[in-house]
C-alpha cells in the first residue's frame, strides 16, 4: 500500500490505542479509513458465509444507524401515525401532519449533525475526510451559500416528495391496496425484510444513479445534488426535484412487497434521514472518549470527489461488478479520471 500513515495532527482527544484511530491521512484527505473501501460480502463468488454473517451481525447487532431507524419507526408506529380509517380518503388533516413530522425530523438529523460537527465543532477534524468546509461566496449556490442552498432543497423539495409518497402508501394500508402483514402471520419475513431492505435499496439507488450520471440527465438533474462537493449533513438530501422523485419513489414498493408499516417507515427514515449521515462528512461521530457511532460513508464521499465511481453503496457490489468501484487508492482514482473525461468529451 502507497498510503502515508500518519497518527492524525495535533489535538486530538482520542487514545492512540484505541482501534478506530488507526487514523490514516493523505495528501488528499484529511482522514479515511482502512483501504481499500469495504463492500458487503453476500454476493461474493465463491461465497463468504462467515464474513457475510459478520457484515450484518456488524450492521445490526451493536447501535447502529440500522438499529437507531428501526426503533425509532416502531415508535412512529405506536405512537405518531394517524389512525388508518382516518387515512382511507384524502384530507389535510393527517396529510400535514405526515408532512410536519417529516419536516421536523429532517430538521433534527440535518441540523443536529450540522451543528454538532460544523457549528459547536464538537470533535474538530476527528474522522473529518475532506479538509475543506462548505463553500461560501459560491455563485453556483443559491444565495451564494452551500448551507443556505443545501437547506432549501432539502426542505422545499425533499420533504414535499417524500410526504407525497408517505400518503400514497399510507392510503394504500388504509384501503387495503397495499399487502400489509402482521409480526404474528409472518415472524420470519418481518425480520428477514429487514436484512433486504437495504438490498432493495442499493438495487435501486444504483440503477437510479447511473441513469442520473448519462451526461444529458447529469447536466440537467443530477448536477443540482453534485454541487457540493465537499459534503455535509444538508447536502446528502439537497437533489433536483426530478431526482427527489426517483430517489423516494422506492417507497411505492410497498405497493407490492407485504409488509409491516414498521418497515415502510423504516425504509422512508433510511432514505431521507439517512442521506445526512452518509453526507456528514465524517466517518464517525465521537460521543465521549470512546463511543463512537459509525456514521459518514466513505465510498460516498469519494464519489462527491471524483464523480463517475461508486455510484451505489457497500450494500451491494454493484460497483465492483461494473467496473465503476473506487477503493481509495491512487490508481483507482487514475481510472475514474479517465472515464469521465472520455464520458464528458463524448456528450
Ligand atoms: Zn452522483
Ligand atoms: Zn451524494
Amino acid at each position: 500500500m502507497k498510503y502515508s500513515l500518519v497518527e492524525p495532527m495535533g489535538g486530538s482527544r482520542l487514545s492512540t490505542t484505541d482501534e478506530h484511530l488507526k487514523a490514516v491521512s493523505s495528501k488528499e484527505w484529511n482522514w479515511h479509513p482502512d483501504l481499500p473501501v469495504a463492500v458487503s460480502p453476500l454476493f461474493s463468488w465463491p461465497p463468504q458465509p462467515v464474513a457475510t454473517l459478520r457484515w450484518f451481525a456488524t450492521n445490526w447487532l451493536p447501535m447502529t444507524e440500522y438499529l437507531i431507524y428501526a426503533l425509532m419507526a416502531w415508535a412512529t408506529w405506536a405512537l405518531l401515525v394517524p389512525p388508518l380509517e382516518q387515512m382511507q380518503t384524502l384530507s389535510w388533516g393527517w396529510v400535514l401532519q405526515l408532512w410536519a413530522r417529516n419536516l421536523i425530523l429532517m430538521i433534527i438529523f440535518a441540523q443536529g449533525l450540522h451543528q454538532w460537527l460544523y457549528g459547536w465543532k464538537k470533535q474538530e477534524d476527528d474522522y473529518k475526510f475532506d479538509r475543506r468546509g462548505l463553500a461560501k461566496n459560491a455563485r453556483i449556490f443559491l444565495w451564494n451559500d452551500q448551507y443556505w442552498d443545501n437547506f432549501t432543497y432539502t426542505l422545499l423539495s425533499g420533504v414535499t416528495f417524500w410526504t407525497f409518497y408517505d400518503v400514497i402508501v399510507w392510503m394504500g394500508y388504509a384501503n387495503g391496496w397495499a399487502p400489509m402483514m402482521t409480526i404474528e402471520s409472518n415472524p420470519i419475513w418481518f425480520f428477514a425484510l429487514f436484512l433486504l431492505m437495504p438490498v432493495f435499496q442499493s438495487f435501486h439507488f444504483y440503477w437510479l444513479h447511473r441513469t442520473l450520471h448519462i451526461p444529458w440527465i447529469y447536466k440537467r438533474v443530477h448536477a443540482v445534488h453534485h454541487r457540493s462537493v465537499s459534503i455535509a449533513p444538508w447536502s446528502g438530501f439537497s437533489m433536483h426535484p426530478i431526482e427527489h422523485i426517483g430517489y423516494m419513489g422506492l417507497l411505492l414498493i410497498f405497493l407490492a412487497v407485504p409488509a409491516h408499516p414498521i418497515h415502510f417507515i423504516f425504509m422512508g427514515y433510511w432514505l431521507a434521514l439517512a442521506t445526512a449521515t452518509s453526507h456528514a462528512g465524517f466517518e464517525n461521530l465521537v460521543l465521549g472518549d470512546k463511543a463512537h457511532l459509525k456514521i459518514g460513508s466513505f465510498h460516498h464521499q469519494l464519489h462527491h470527489r471524483y464523480f463517475e465511481c461508486n455510484y451505489g453503496n457497500p450494500e451491494m457490489p454493484w460497483d465492483n461488478w461494473f467496473g465503476s468501484y473506487h477503493d481509495g487508492s491512487p490508481e483507482a482514482t487514475e481510472r475514474v479520471r479517465e472515464t469521465k473525461k472520455r464520458m464528458h468529451t463524448q456528450s
